[in-house]
């Protein structure tokens, strides 16, 4: 079932997620309604702070390559355990900011531990995308979004338009 994604500001975005610690059906649910709901978007990553439930949990895909083979991940209670010195920018955007994009400076390679849907312990290295989608995410389950590390003014417009587009919705 799809699920509707949560437009900054909103003070749930901005919350630190709890640890999951029992892995329930409804939590495997969660999971796939949060995979439905980013490929629908269409996105490459998605936090359940997201769609308000505040859970450490991440999905994500970064395959594009149309014809190459989907790679759906799902995370529960995801942790950066090493990140390389050499950074990597790209210009990144987030589904709770819709149709803002900006630049942010993150490590090229992130070694990440996480639990799977099974309940087993995973463990795995990123690079490039895959490194800046899974650090993103994992930010906003610290209630950190990427307009965070831009500088002030810029966060503020982007907010004020972000304010605006609920305003119009709001009406709509
Ligand atoms: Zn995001």
């Amino acid at each position: 079932m799809k699920r509707s994604i949560l437009i900054h500001p909103d003070h749930r975005l901005k919350k630190v997620c709890a640890p999951v610690t029992d892995l329930s059906d409804e939590l495997r649910q969660l999971a796939d309604d949060m995979l439905e709901t980013m490929y629908d978007a269409p996105g490459i990553g998605l936090a359940a702070p997201q769609i308000g439930v505040l859970d450490r949990l991440i999905v994500m895909d970064c395959v594009k390559e149309e014809g190459e083979e989907p790679r759906p991940l799902v995370m529960f209670n995801p942790e950066i355990i090493a990140s390389s010195d050499e950074t990597n920018v790209y210009e990144e955007g987030c589904l709770s900011i819709p149709e803002q994009f900006a630049e942010v400076t993150r490590p090229k390679v992130v070694e990440v531990a996480w639990i799977d849907c099974d309940g087993n312990a995973q463990q795995e290295t990123f690079d490039d995308l895959w490194a800046t989608c899974v650090q993103h995410e994992i930010d906003h389950l610290n209630g950190k979004l990427f307009i965070d590390y831009l500088k002030p003014l810029k966060r503020q417009m982007i907010t004020r338009k972000m304010q605006k587009l609920k305003r119009e919705k709001a009406r709509a």
